[in-house]
Parts: C-alpha cells; sequence; structure tokens
C-alpha cells in the first residue's frame, strides 16, 4: 500500500529545509537536499526517473534526521517520503542477513554471543562507529529476572522497560542504571520479552520485517498493559519509532486496522524514559556536583518526540548544564547504510559535533540516545578526548548515589 501519494510535488521551493539537512551541509549541492531529493521522488513518482543504483545512493545520504520536516512550513514528510522510496530500493546481502537474525531471535543472540567473545580487531572491518561497537558478554535482559520489585516501600508505580537492542546487547550498563534509578524512586519494574522496534528494517524500507517486529512486540506488551503504569524507552530512535512510526509501519497493509486499535492502547503508556521520570519521579534536593556537562539534542529525541527540556531538568538537578553551540544538529551516524558505505560522510558530519561539544569545556557530554552514543563516543576516542559520554540516566544514578563520576 502506497502511504503518501504525489505529497512530493507540493513542495513550494522556498529552501527553509536545506541548511539545516546535514546531508546538503556535506555535498553542498542541490540533489543531496530536501528540495532535491522531492524533486527525484515527484520525478520517479511520473515515470520519469528510473529508481538505479545511482537513485538509491543519493537517497541513502538521508540521514532520517527529520531537520528538514521541523522546518518545512508546510510540514511535507520528507523524511517519510524519502523511507517510502527505499521500501522499493534492492536491500544489499549484508542488511538481509541482518534483518534475518532480527526475526529470529534465538539465532541472533547466539550470533552476537559469538561477536561478543571475538577478540574486537576481528570485527573492526571498517573505519566505522557501527562496526567498532562492541557486544557485551552479559545481555541485559537475560541478566535480570522479568520482575524487580522495589527495594522502597510503599505505593509504589510498576513500569516495563523496553530495553532497545543497543542497551540489550552493548550497553547493559545503561540498562542497570535505569534499574537503580527506578530503585530509588520505590519503582516496580517488569522486563517483558521484546524484540527489535524495527528501526534498522524500517529505515532501509524493508516492510515485511518490520511488521513482524512490531505485531511480535505488540503481542508482548498486550500481556503486561494492564500491569504497569508506563513502558519506559531509554532510547530516543527506539521511542521514536515506536511512538510515531509504529502506526506507518502497519499502515503499509490495509488488514492491520485491528492491529492499529491495540498499538493505540499500548501507546497511551509509552514515553521516553526522561520524560517520564521527569513527570512522576521527585529527583529534587540532589547534591549539586561541579562537574559540567553538555547535552546532545538527539534528532529523534528532539525533532520528532519534541523531548528537550525534561533531560536537561534532570542534568540540572546535579550538575552544572553548559548548552554547546547547535546542540540539534545531527551528529551524523546515519544507521547501517551510512556506517557501512558513507562512513567519510558520516565522520565528517560527527566531527563538527566533536568540535562542538569540545568547545564547551563541558567534561561530560549526554544525550539519550545510544545510536548518538556509538558515534560520539567512537569520534571522542579517535580525537583522543577526555570528555566522557553519559546517558542521562546514567548521571541521574550517579546523583542519587552522591558518586563524582569524572576523576
Ligand atoms: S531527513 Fe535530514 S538528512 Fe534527510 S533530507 Fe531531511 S534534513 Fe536532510
Ligand atoms: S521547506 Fe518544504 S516547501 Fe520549502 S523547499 Fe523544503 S520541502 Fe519544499
Amino acid at each position: 500500500m502506497k502511504v503518501f501519494k504525489n505529497i512530493a510535488s507540493t513542495c513550494i521551493k522556498c529552501a527553509k529545509c536545506i541548511p539545516d539537512c546535514s546531508s546538503y551541509q556535506f555535498y553542498r549541492d542541490e540533489v543531496h537536499s530536501p528540495r532535491g531529493f522531492l524533486e527525484l521522488i515527484s520525478q520517479y513518482e511520473k515515470g520519469s526517473l528510473r529508481l538505479d543504483s545511482n537513485l538509491q545512493e543519493v537517497m541513502d545520504t538521508c540521514l532520517l534526521c527529520n531537520h528538514c520536516v521541523s522546518n518545512c512550513p508546510i510540514s511535507i514528510p520528507i523524511d517519510s517520503l524519502i523511507q517510502e522510496i527505499r521500501t522499493k530500493q534492492k536491500i544489499s546481502l549484508s542488511k538481509r542477513i541482518y534483518f534475518f537474525l532480527l526475526r529470529h531471535s534465538v539465532l541472533k543472540k547466539f550470533v552476537f554471543k559469538f561477536f561478543a567473545f571475538l577478540p574486537p580487531c576481528e570485527i573492526k572491518h571498517k573505519d566505522s562507529a557501527l562496526w567498532n561497537l562492541r557486544f557485551s558478554r552479559s545481555f541485559f535482559l537475560d541478566s535480570h529476572p522479568k520482575s524487580i520489585a522495589s527495594s522502597k516501600q510503599g505505593g509504589q508505580k510498576k513500569v516495563a522497560i523496553f530495553a532497545g537492542c543497543l542497551i540489550n546487547y552493548n550497553y547493559p550498563h545503561i540498562g542497570k542504571s535505569l534499574l537503580k534509578v527506578l530503585d530509588s524512586f520505590g519503582v516496580d519494574v517488569l522486563l517483558p520479552k521484546q524484540e527489535c522496534c524495527g528501526a534498522p528494517t524500517y529505515f532501509s524500507g524493508d516492510i515485511q520485517t518490520s511488521i513482524f517486529l512490531v505485531k511480535k512486540n505488540l503481542l508482548y506488551f498486550e500481556e503486561i498493559i494492564d500491569l504497569v503504569d508506563a513502558i519506559l524507552i531509554p532510547e530516543a530512535t527506539c521511542a521514536s519509532v515506536m511512538l510515531k512510526d509504529w502506526q506507518k509501519i502497519l499502515s503499509f497493509d490495509e488488514k492491520n486496522q485491528e492491529w492499529i486499535l491495540l498499538l493505540k492502547k499500548i501507546q497511551d503508556k509509552m514515553f521516553i524514559a526522561t520524560e517520564w521520570i521527569y513527570k512522576f519521579c521527585d529527583f529534587s534536593g540532589i547534591r549539586k556536583s561541579k562537574k559540567r556537562v553538555t547535552y546532545h539534542d538527539s534528532c529523534h529525541a528532539c525533532k520528532v518526540l519534541q523531548i528537550t527540556k525534561e533531560p536537561r531538568e534532570i542534568i540540572k538537578s546535579g550538575f552544572e548544564l553548559i548548552e554547546m553551540s547547535d546542540s540539534s544538529s545531527c551528529c551524523g551516524f546515519g544507521g547501517i547504510e551510512v556506517q557501512n558505505n558513507n562512513f567519510e560522510f558520516s565522520r565528517a558530519i560527527g566531527v563538527k559535533k566533536i568540535r562542538d561539544i569540545q568547545q564547551t569545556n563541558a567534561q561530560i557530554v549526554s544525550a539519550e540516545c545510544n545510536a548518538c552514543k556509538t558515534q560520539i563516543d567512537y569520534l571522542l576516542k579517535k580525537d583522543q578526548s577526555n570528555v566522557i559520554f553519559y546517558h542521562p540516566i546514567e548521571l541521574l544514578e550517579q546523583m542519587l548515589e552522591r558518586k563524582d563520576i569524572v576523576q
């Protein structure tokens, strides 16, 4: 089913979307700009352009950062149109193998465990953040009980956590921080079964796998939704896909109306983690640290979910917050395609972010997105920087424990 029809040709060519576009900032030509992408899509829809490898290469330079959509005066869903074009593109063999694993979670775990025990040099296939990402030997969801009662007493709330793949397989310490924070606030926790949210498959145009993953997750959530006050998602990309894209994914098949009703019931209780903690937990009165923190607004948190105040308020309660210039500019991570085949482009965008971070003189950089963490961590290390990346939930955990986190 085609979700967006003839929208590309409604562009009034005002160019307001162009200056903030990461792709345009690197390539500096009209073709690699939102307006250029729309023109190509419009020509493709009219039948005067074929979706060949050249067009695919151009479309793959869009980082789906959403900046153009928020700048467009007539709200053309440029990112969604590009995603829709990607559903017609050929999916590379490496991605098809990865997406096959996402559909087969037992095999996926086995393969990720294998990677965790490989020497790091074996998987440093390319000089990109993704290829240098390490797998944990102890996965977050496997190393905790499914139900965790808070050690604090009295009338507590209960939440479920959707960890997301990066926390589950690569950064389990962030999940552990969230458990400790929730325990401090007297919140009981459920860790339901869960699959990938579908971000990599959806952004790459594999709609069938995306639908499969969304439905599996909905079935798991249906079992626990009446038992919890909220489902917390400590990861902006997953939260954005679950809250804003799952309905679009299901809408690719007209027979999914029942699933969309179930989704709406579950979505009412979904929150990016800092939003829920800011609304429902009292984190005032925490001892201030002298450490300086700067905050990076991940594209999915600020442009899609409009979450900017909540993580800042949490950080400000325990640290000195210093704003970097252009905090909402994209870090350049860009997903599998960019990390695999266009990492020079990704790095060029990321290096600007690293400079902006360093100019603040902050000792810590924070963001509620683990794809951004992967990119920023990698580039900071390459730059031999002393700045350390912490998720806002890790900072909150440290505040609650009153530890000084940077020596
Ligand atoms: S989503 Fe981001 S990279 Fe893609 S066209 Fe829009 S501004 Fe450019
Ligand atoms: S801001 Fe919107 S209307 Fe203006 S050129 Fe960009 S896509 Fe077209």
